[in-house]
């Protein structure tokens, strides 16, 4: 499994990593237990406290890092230099997570990081601070045994993933080029540690605001009424759910493979695999009319569609344009900055096909290519150009109450995370 005409010192390097790894087990899941119990909840999204845990681990195990702040928050970045030439890995995840309800009933307080029946507990355990706590682990132990390497390794750990990026991912794409950018990314988003994630859904976000004179409820002939043409507006908007993707041949094939359909449903939901490739609407927010006896002047609709790869927004756009041709009382915005292009790697790339690998050396056989539904940083890396993977822990009770984390899970994605590194930067991605 290790490749061949892998050195003996690599070899042994590779299986010492492992090792070490395992040997360490406490003090990975103690950290992990630092790290949910600093809050960072996004919004507000201050993450100094969490931040710090991770400098503090980094700088106490001698690995090399910087803070680029960004409008006020903290992105860690680190890299080093192997001594023999090879392709640049970067390391991604983020600190911040979503924030805890008021009426949450949790059996360990959101931010204890209890570590109780074999799991580590607290707001952020699953989304993703498990998978962050990989990326970080993974690159300590890879700078112990950086002389056995080729090529350079990043690390990106980020303040703003839950808002949308652009003051942590997008913001470093931007602003330090190619020193982040690489030849691969590997990211800890929740996956099932049966599957693991290449491309995911674009979102579309749109507001229509309607507008009529309004008049008294009794006097239908003096005013249409907003909330009805909503309603004729939300059956029309069902037609975009019809339009066919240009699906790329891989992920076509993955979704006519019923092992993949069976795996994204099991780690998604029943009913996933089925939608994975068609467009879906969401009418999250209908707002219109004070009080029943009024014909109100307003109505306020947002709609989050969902964009499979292959279809663009300007091909829904345009099919909007047409239905609007017959709402003349509807204007149309489209909110920007909650709206992505679909994303999308060749599952076939070396580092997807190193992630199985080291999966099924390390006991779990067997992880297939899914898509996924949910939008992560990997979009911001795809849209430069940056084969990106994601490969985490379970996604259950993510952002919800008693969210947490299996031990075994997290030392799993931790050891995938670093044998998976460790082979991509030592030329063993090709047997
Ligand atoms: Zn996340």
């Amino acid at each position: 499994m290790s490749g061949d005409g892998m050195s003996g010192a690599t070899a042994s390097a590779r299986a010492a990593l492992i090792d070490a790894i395992e040997r360490d087990r406490d003090d990975i899941i103690a950290l992990l237990s630092r790290f949910i119990a600093a809050p960072s909840p996004n919004p507000p999204g201050d993450t100094a406290a969490a931040t710090a845990v991770l400098t503090d681990y980094l700088t106490q195990n001698s690995a090399p890092f910087r803070i680029v702040t960004a409008n006020g928050l903290p992105n860690i970045v680190g890299a080093f230099d192997a001594p023999a030439a090879g392709p640049h890995l970067v390391l991604n995840g983020h600190i911040d997570v979503f924030p805890v309800p008021e009426d949450e009933a949790w059996t360990h307080p959101p931010f204890s990081g209890a570590v109780v029946d074999g799991a580590v507990w607290g707001r952020g355990a699953t989304d993703m601070k498990a998978g962050t706590l990989a990326s970080v682990i993974t690159y300590v132990y890879l700078n112990r045994v950086k002389a056995e390497l080729g090529g350079r390794l990043t690390l990106t750990a980020v303040s703003d993933e839950e808002t949308g990026g652009k003051w942590g991912a997008l913001y470093l794409l931007k602003e330090l080029g190619n020193e982040v950018r690489g030849d691969a990314v590997l990211n800890g988003e929740p996956s099932n540690t049966m599957t693991l994630r290449f491309c995911e859904k674009g979102t579309l976000r749109l507001t229509f605001t309607i507008r009529a004179p309004g008049a008294h409820g009794a006097y239908p002939n003096k005013s249409e009424n907003p909330n009805r043409i909503a309603g004729r507006l939300m059956q029309r908007l069902d037609a975009l759910e019809d339009l066919v993707p240009d699906t790329p041949a891989p992920l076509a094939a993955a979704l006519a493979d019923p092992a993949v359909r069976a795996a994204v449903d099991a780690a998604m939901g029943d009913g996933t695999a089925a939608i994975a490739d068609k467009v879906t609407v969401n009418v999250g927010v209908l707002r219109g009319g004070g009080k029943v006896n009024i014909i109100p002047s307003l109505c306020h609709m947002e709609v989050d569609i969902r964009l499979p790869i292959g279809i663009d927004r300007a091909a829904i756009l345009a099919e909007i344009d047409t239905i609007l041709s017959d709402f003349p009382q509807v204007t149309l915005t489209v909110q920007e900055a909650a709206s992505n292009a679909s994303s999308y790697s060749d599952p076939g790339h070396p580092l997807a096909k190193l992630i199985a690998r080291s999966s099924a050396e390390l006991g779990r056989p067997g992880v297939v290519a899914v898509p996924s539904l949910g939008a992560t940083d990997c979009k911001h890396f795809r849209h430069f150009g940056v084969p990106s993977f994601i490969y985490g822990v379970p996604a259950g009770n993510m952002g919800r109450a008693d969210e947490r984390v299996s031990v075994e899970d997290v030392m799993h994605v931790v050891k995938t995370h670093a044998l998976t590194a460790f082979d991509y930067l030592t030329g063993g991605a090709e047997p």
